[in-house]
């Protein structure tokens, strides 16, 4: 029997999958830009476990992952002068790229925690809104100067990296990602009540020209409007009523909407609030804020390998992204070249377009890639 825990990983695993990580990295190791001005990090058991690491070239970041075979690579998104110096305060930061992460925390039957297609799909969706919608719409951002990596695990790194982004203070990093995720949306400014005296008011909303949060409501609601498909209007919660209302009322609110006039048909000013609170719920996008705002925080290097997967956070253009597949496309090691394993645990997922269903003490000859992903989750011994 093996004395294997469920938690560590054993001397001879341990030499096997550093031996794996570097040698992709003599073949494959991809420097970040102005590698000089960043500081590192690396983990052995966990993300980051040294940080203040300072490289002045890639052959030096090459000596050190030869020499120690981390597990982890991460960088800083902050550009420093002094990117090795302790503590932070003497590092002397100028600038940072602007990082959105996604990752997968989705609740759903038949989740599988080893590797789930359906989350990674999710994930990979909501990504592509991100940089469509927000990156290169809202904001404006070039193409050229965004970067989409897979994270190596269940989730995307987006690095958006040019002068008008670098000297983006926390505070205006913070505003760009409560955007993306709808969180400090005021509804009230996006519909407003405007009193006319006498007791008479009008709802003052987006109009044709509106762009961002108002512009995607106004266009929701006038689609809705101009359609007048009952079976659509229910689904959005509208009742009977309202919904007679609409279809009675079409040619007159839609010519009101156009102009910003949303109370020119009474009775309806729940309607359009809900429907902007729909709106911002399927149309937000689940990033975490504190790694956009949070300057000194470490982030996967790009093309570097994830050490509980053993995949590559593959960098990718914004034609591949809606399609990619991590479990064929982010694969580091051979597909063909077989290793004798025995299962510690049962595991079943796709990997390499195979389906994989091993059973607890199952031996069996399995592709490198399999091996080594296995090895990682701690699900398996060599034989
Ligand atoms: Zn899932």
């Amino acid at each position: 029997m093996s004395s294997v825990t469920a938690l560590t990983i054993a001397p001879k695993e341990m030499d096997y999958l550093r031996a794996k990580f570097r040698g992709y990295y003599r073949e494959h190791l991809v420097p970040p830009r102005l590698l000089h001005e960043r500081e590192f990090g690396f983990g052995f058991e966990r993300k980051i476990e040294y940080r203040h690491k300072q490289f002045e070239s890639a052959h030096g970041l090459q000596e050190f992952i030869q020499r120690e075979s981390p597990f982890f690579i991460s960088y800083s998104a902050a550009y420093y002068r002094y990117p090795g110096a302790t503590p932070m305060g003497k590092k002397e930061p100028h600038g940072a790229e602007l990082i959105f992460d996604l990752d997968a925390g989705y609740e759903h039957e038949n989740h599988n925690p080893m590797l789930c297609t359906h989350c990674l799909n999710k994930v990979r969706e909501e990504t592509h809104a991100l940089v469509e919608d927000y990156l290169l719409g809202d904001f404006g951002f070039s193409k050229k100067n965004l970067s989409i990596n897979f994270s190596g695990q269940k989730g995307y790194h987006v690095h958006v990296d040019d002068d008008s982004v670098r000297s983006l203070s926390q505070e205006a990093r913070k505003q760009l990602s409560n955007y993306v995720t709808a969180q400090s949306l005021d509804m009230d400014r996006v519909f407003v009540k405007q009193d006319l005296g006498s007791r008479k008011y009008v709802l003052r909303g987006p109009t044709s020209a509106s762009r961002g949060w108002s512009g995607r409501v106004y266009a929701k609601a006038r689609g809705l409007v101009e359609r007048g498909n009952e079976e659509e209007m229910k689904k959005e919660g509208l009742s009977k009523k309202q919904i007679n209302f609409i279809k009675e009322n079409q040619a007159l609110m839609i010519q009101n909407i156009d102009r910003g006039n949303w109370g020119a048909v009474k009775g309806l000013e729940t309607v359009w609030r809900d429907l902007l609170q729909r709106t911002m719920q399927l149309k937000s996008v689940n990033v975490d804020e504190r790694v956009s705002y949070d300057m000194v925080r470490l982030i996967r290097m790009p093309q570097s390998l994830h050490g509980d997967t053993g995949f590559i956070a593959k960098t990718m253009s914004q034609q591949e992204l809606p399609t990619f597949d991590p479990t064929k496309e982010a694969l580091a090691f051979s597909r063909t070249a077989r290793v004798r394993m025995k299962m510690k645990e049962a595991a079943a997922f796709e990997l390499q377009g195979e389906s994989y269903a091993l059973k607890k003490e199952e031996e069996k000859e399995l592709p490198e890639n399999v091996a080594v992903l296995l090895l990682c989750k701690k699900k398996a011994i060599l034989v």
